[in-house]
């Protein structure tokens, strides 16, 4: 499909199941020809206006039967969602009813939209750039409300931007060393490879950096995190589990050992969907069952975004705790000390590396939790929401262009420091503008496309 197709596509938007109402949308230049076919107005109409709503019945023109009492509305391209013309059909939530307006209008000439059809005809008519598009996917299939704020952001053109301004810069770099190779011979200096330099690193570097780091926040901030509770037996990993959940899930017992298997539960963190994983105590001298509870207590730590590490404040530090620190330790960790209603007998100094910036909570007296609650959530979301700030966060398929697009830049600027051949360093400054454009959608492959607008629903 591209942008000169002029066929005309019809989809039910609404999700299937019984609604109040649902809506079977047409787009294309026959949408307004097709509504006249099978709408009667209530009162008599001619012409259609722009943007408003008119009250009739859908009937089907040939056997004269009515189908549904409906709202529909015209809204004229460029003014619409696709930039075609655009009607939208609102008639009773039933899927029969839906699905039988739909089928007289593929009967009156319509063809059937794919999945993501009305949004990638909004990609290719050039109301929306592929960013935004992909924050349309973002927004349906968000699971979190800072995860619909960002996608809103990033509907709203945030990461368009911040792309676009790079590209700039990129593409007027260009432009002088192209300069620079049209007049080999003048003597004076076209490009300052000084002032090259310093603008390739202030305005290219450094905010496609914020870009690519800001990717893994979104990632959390759209899906959630996973947080793993690491400590040995009875320092009261369960009982920190129950007191965050508010509720008696897992089983808390005085005998060590018992929470042989990890257990999972859901906690909601501001917003921020948190899968928080009570991990087996992790002992070197483990029967079988443990050792298998142990496995997975490893897997968990490799997949988790960040390690409550536990101890017991009222014991002093064992070897197991030291042994098990270090399977954690290069994991992003938050050292909680339990426990601190009993008196303690951690000896912090000699420990500094280790419980720097420890939290002290008691997870029976729930003291401490609200200053847990929000180093976690700063610890995941990057600090003050920097995500926010910025208004954008790449997910993967973009981060990975920005990826792709520092590798060429950094190859263009080692030629630049090395004084290469302007025309031979223009090829990775080109390389990278294409990666770039891809991120936006302006040098996109088709099956690239194609994937991207495969993952929407019918009728979006
Ligand atoms: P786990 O083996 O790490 O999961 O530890 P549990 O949650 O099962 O707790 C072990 C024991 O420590 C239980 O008897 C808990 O009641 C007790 N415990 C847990 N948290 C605290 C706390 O904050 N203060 C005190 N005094 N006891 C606690
Ligand atoms: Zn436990």
């Amino acid at each position: 499909m591209t942008s000169t197709d002029r066929t005309t596509i019809a989809s039910i938007s609404t999700p299937p199941g019984a609604g109040g109402i649902g809506i079977v949308r047409i787009s294309g230049p026959h949408a307004l020809a097709l509504l006249k076919k099978v709408f009667r107005p209530a009162a008599h109409h001619c012409p259609y206006e722009s943007h408003r709503v008119y009250y009739g019945m859908i009937v089907n023109p040939t056997t004269a039967r009515p189908l549904d009492e409906v709202l529909a509305v015209y809204m004229r391209g460029p003014r619409s969602y696709t930039r075609e013309d655009v009607v939208e059909i609102s008639g009773h939530g039933g899927y029969l009813v839906l699905q039988s307006i739909l089928e007289l209008l593929l009967a009156c000439g319509a063809e059937l939209a794919q999945p993501g059809e009305f949004t990638k005809r909004a990609f290719l008519n050039g109301r929306i750039d592929l960013t935004q598009a992909e924050a349309v996917i973002d927004i349906l299939s968000a699971r979190t409300k800072k995860g619909v704020d960002l996608a809103l952001e990033q509907m709203s053109g945030a990461l368009y931007r911040s792309v676009e301004s790079i590209r700039q810069q990129l593409v007027q770099i260009k432009a002088l060393l192209e300069v620079a190779l049209d007049f080999p011979e003048e003597d004076v200096e076209i490009v300052d490879r000084d002032t090259l330099l310093t603008t390739l690193r202030t305005e290219v570097f450094i905010p496609l950096r914020r870009l690519i780091d800001s990717g893994n926040q979104g990632r959390i901030i759209r899906e959630g995190a996973t947080v793993v509770i690491v400590g040995r037996p009875n320092v009261g990993k369960s009982s920190l589990l129950n007191t965050l959940l508010q509720q008696e899930r897992a089983l808390v017992t005085p005998l060590p050992g018992t929470t042989r298997d990890t257990i999972e539960e859901y906690l909601d963190l501001n917003g921020l969907p948190i899968r928080l994983i009570d991990t087996a105590g992790i002992r070197e001298n483990a029967d079988e069952i443990e050792q298998l509870g142990i496995r997975r207590a490893h897997e968990s730590i490799n997949r988790a975004d960040l390690v409550l590490f536990l101890i017991d404040g009222s014991r002093e530090l064992s070897e197991e705790d030291r042994h098990l620190f270090r399977t954690v330790d290069r994991k992003p960790l938050l050292v909680v000390i339990n426990k601190s209603d009993l008196p303690q007998a951690l000896q912090v100094r000699d420990e500094s590396v280790m419980l720097a910036r420890a939290i002290a909570i008691s997870a029976r007296h729930h003291n401490g939790l609200d200053v847990l609650r929000q180093q976690l959530f700063e610890r995941l979301t990057g600090g003050k929401e920097q995500w926010q700030e910025e208004g954008c966060a790449p997910n993967l398929r973009q981060k990975v262009a920005l990826e792709h697009a520092e590798q060429s830049l950094l190859r263009f600027r080692q030629g630049i420091e090395n004084e290469v051949e302007h025309d031979l360093v223009t090829v990775d400054l080109s390389e990278a503008l294409n990666q770039l454009g891809e991120i936006v959608g302006e040098t996109t492959s088709d099956d690239v496309l194609d994937r991207i607008f495969n993952q929407f629903c019918l009728g979006k």
